[in-house]
């Protein structure tokens, strides 16, 4: 790892390094972020090992600008209007994901839609234009503890987690983005953050929806804005039911499944991880009552793994 004043030298090495799936920590004008590029399931799985995130949730896609933005996602007009007042800045916006736009499956957590920001921030407006790939970037900083707003506190949390640490000084709002629904009729706010929703209901002139109890987390399985298969999962499967799909892990795999993928044969967590969301959408749409989940150890990107396993299992 090392942390580098950030200059065109070190800019244009560190969207090398985003390019051939490298973790890059950069400023924005909210916090640090920790950069993966968002096409790349591998590198997506990556920067979630190294914050040891205990979860997948989507991940906010970072952009240089609008134009960038609608290779990724369908632009509502209220979309437009909002990526034409806020942004750059600190408002991100969560639309419907383009089919052909290449945004990894790990990276939206399997929804349809995708979270899109283009930050105000010179560093990194320079990375994500030199990069041209789509940045999924969540504040760079261990899970649970608190975000970045310093080269030396990535330095501190992430140190060897990363290849670079882009220095651009103290970031200057220090909280996170506001985050929009405006996938459909109704905008809604979905996270307050760096844009007051006073300056965001002035420009859409009505007032943003509150996030329904239903996207509320609170109990597994509830999240409505995870993606979960209409298929019963049935975990910890040594064997295949009639009927039953399977999804595979590691080289052994019981015989017997109308339809089976491999999350791994070779148990890398990281390339189960990249998967996982791209294989349950596979095997539910073949229509099978049940999908049979072969057992994933519990470390490292299993935890998150098996979290989305077990929501995905519990009743409906
Ligand atoms: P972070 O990655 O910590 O900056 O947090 C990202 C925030 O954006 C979380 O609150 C996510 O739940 C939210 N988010 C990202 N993508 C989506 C999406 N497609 N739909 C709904 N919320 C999203
Ligand atoms: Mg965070």
């Amino acid at each position: 790892m090392s942390v580098l004043p950030a200059n065109e030298e070190s800019i244009a090495d560190a969207a090398e390094r985003l390019r051939r799936g490298g973790l890059v920590a950069f400023p924005t004008e909210t916090v640090y972020g920790l950069g993966a590029d968002a096409g790349n399931g591998r590198a997506v799985a990556a920067l979630y090992a190294a914050k040891g995130r205990p979860r997948f949730n989507p991940l906010i896609v970072h952009v240089a600008d609008a134009a960038a933005a609608a290779r990724y996602a369908a632009f509502t007009e209220t979309a437009n209007r909002l990526a034409e007042a806020f942004w750059p800045g600190g408002l991100t916006l969560v639309l419907p994901k383009a089919a052909a736009g290449g945004i990894a499956e790990l990276t939206t957590a399997g929804l349809d839609t995708v979270a899109l920001r283009a930050p105000d921030h010179p560093v990194a407006r320079a990375l994500l234009a030199a990069a041209d790939v789509p940045v999924a970037a969540p504040s760079a900083n261990r899970s649970g503890h608190v975000s970045p707003t310093t080269a030396a506190h990535v330095a501190e949390d992430l140190g060897d987690r990363v290849d670079v640490i882009l220095d651009g000084g103290p970031t200057a709002i220090g909280i996170e983005s506001t985050v929009v629904d405006a996938s459909g009729v109704v905008p809604t706010l979905l996270r307050p953050g760096a844009v007051p929703r006073a300056e965001i209901e002035a420009v859409l002139g009505c007032a943003l929806a509150e996030r329904t109890t239903a996207a509320t987390p609170t109990s597994p399985g509830q999240l409505a804005s995870h993606y979960a298969p209409r298929a019963a999962l049935r975990l910890n499967a040594l064997s295949v039911e009639p009927g039953e799909a399977l999804l595979a892990f590691g080289p052994d795999v019981p015989t017997g499944a109308c339809r089976t993928i491999n999350l791994s044969a070779k148990r890398d967590l990281g390339e189960a991880a990249a998967n996982l969301f791209g294989a349950l959408r596979a095997l539910d749409a073949t229509g099978v009552p049940a999908i049979a989940v072969m057992p994933i150890p519990d470390r490292g990107l299993g935890e998150a793994i098996n979290d989305r396993l077990r929501r995905g299992a519990a009743p409906r």
